[in-house]
């Protein structure tokens, strides 16, 4: 407690990643606001220890079961319980010991974690767009049964949820979501062939992690993002526009049924959507810098280029087909994106390898979760089984 205001309890899983360390950032910086309880990451256990002796959590869990020793001594001196291993990041999510997650973990990975936060009655802050991608109609079906608040992190989501408040007789006529176009905007695919994982990791607004660096620059992120927004504001596919708008000023806007739009504005700083889903429904003062309209400088708009980047045009296949093909989309993309980092495959060959995945995996239109665990799996042998080739 501190002037009288509860702490929000927060469980950051993923929280060695860029999400997970700026949201601790913003956590420090607001110590009378928030606590953390839960902290988790799968391999640096070095970062995973200093953060734990920072903020001292309930508890600590490290994917790698093999760095649960040292983690384990590491921490042995203070009242923090530690667990290594998959299974106990998801048992730790049904855990009543925080009232918000922060779901940070990358990939598919992170769907298991936050359905759990979700059966506990939990509020997500939730970063981890492949979980509404692979079974955002299961996800967000449970989330109103349990009552369980799903706010956003991504910021063009985050964008969109801003425009909505107050807005609750309003209908929106369509959402738009601004893109960078990442450090490839207007190559043609005779520049993209001979692309190399350092320069593709080279984002000019956003820092962030690898995974989702590469899939700014091959605009698959764009189209994950466009099934993100569709489960979350409850939308029809072709309700969602994607827009290039290189300088990420407008990180996205909503147009209401009477043609009026808004849009939510600054600089790009992800800490800003963090502290936002985290403090919600309140806004808390920082000193991030600020916008500046009357320094020179344009903000420009332009249709993204579909037939150069294809993935917006499997994402925006999978957004209107629906069914288990999001989540084949992802998974083939998950390995496309590893294949890649790992100097396997080219550039172009990422979309190649998604595109015979969606054309090989039997498509099914109402999934059980089981189904869309199935899918995943058989995505990822599929698409696996073709690098090996
Ligand atoms: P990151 O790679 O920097 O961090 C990922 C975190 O997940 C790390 O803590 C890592 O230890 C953990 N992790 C990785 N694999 C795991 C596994 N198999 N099991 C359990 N934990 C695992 O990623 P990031 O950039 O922080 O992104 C996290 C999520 O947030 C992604 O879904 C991404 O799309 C989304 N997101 C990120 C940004 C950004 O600016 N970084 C912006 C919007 C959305
Ligand atoms: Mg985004």
């Amino acid at each position: 407690m501190s002037n009288g205001v509860t702490k929000k309890r927060v469980a950051i899983f993923g929280s060695t990643g860029s999400i997970g360390r700026q949201a601790l950032e913003v956590i420090d910086a607001n110590p009378g606001l928030f606590s953390v309880e839960v902290l988790t990451g799968q391999s640096n256990e070095d970062l995973l220890i200093r953060q734990a002796l920072h903020f001292k959590p309930e508890v600590v869990v490290i994917g790698d079961e093999k760095k649960y020793p040292k983690v384990k001594d590491a921490l042995s001196a203070h009242p923090i319980k530690v667990f290594g291993g998959e299974k106990a990041i998801e048992e730790v999510a049904a855990m009543d010991i925080y009232d918000i997650m922060l779901a940070a973990i990358v990939g598919f990975a992170g769907l298991r974690p936050t359905l759990q936060a979700i059966d506990n009655g939990k509020a997500v802050a939730l970063a981890n767009k492949e979980t509404l991608v692979v079974a955002g109609d299961i996800v967000m079906q449970k989330a109103l049964e349990k009552r369980a608040p799903i706010i956003p992190v991504d910021s063009e989501h985050s964008a969109i949820f801003q425009c909505l408040v107050g807005e609750t007789r309003s209908r929106i006529e369509k959402i738009v979501l601004t893109a960078s176009g990442g450090p490839f905007l207007g190559k043609k695919p005779n520049f993209l062939v001979n692309v190399k994982r350092d320069h593709a990791l080279q984002h000019p607004n956003w820092n962030m992690g690898a995974k989702i660096t590469i899939d700014s620059a091959t605009l698959m992120n764009k189209g994950l993002e466009m099934i993100e927004a569709k489960w979350l504001f409850n939308l029809q596919p072709d309700q969602v526009q994607v827009i290039i708008h290189p300088q990420s000023i407008i990180h996205s806007m909503i147009q209401f049924e009477d043609g009026s739009i808004k849009a939510q504005m600054g600089l790009p700083d992800m800490k800003l959507p963090i502290q936002y889903a985290l403090a919600f429904p309140r806004r808390i003062a920082n000193a991030f810098p600020r916008y500046d309209f009357r320094k020179p400088g344009t903000l420009s708009f332009e249709e993204p280029d579909v037939k150069t980047f294809r993935n917006l045009t499997l994402a925006t296949e999978a957004l209107f087909k629906g069914g288990n093909l999001p989540c084949i989309l992802n998974a083939a993309n998950e390995i496309a994106v590893f294949a890649f980092l790992r100097n396997r495959i080219g550039f172009l060959d990422m979309t190649d390898l998604v595109e015979r995945t969606m054309q090989q995996v039997p498509f099914i239109e109402h999934p059980t979760l089981d189904e869309y665990y199935e899918s995943d799996g058989e995505a990822r042998d599929f698409a696996a089984s073709l690098i090996k080739l």
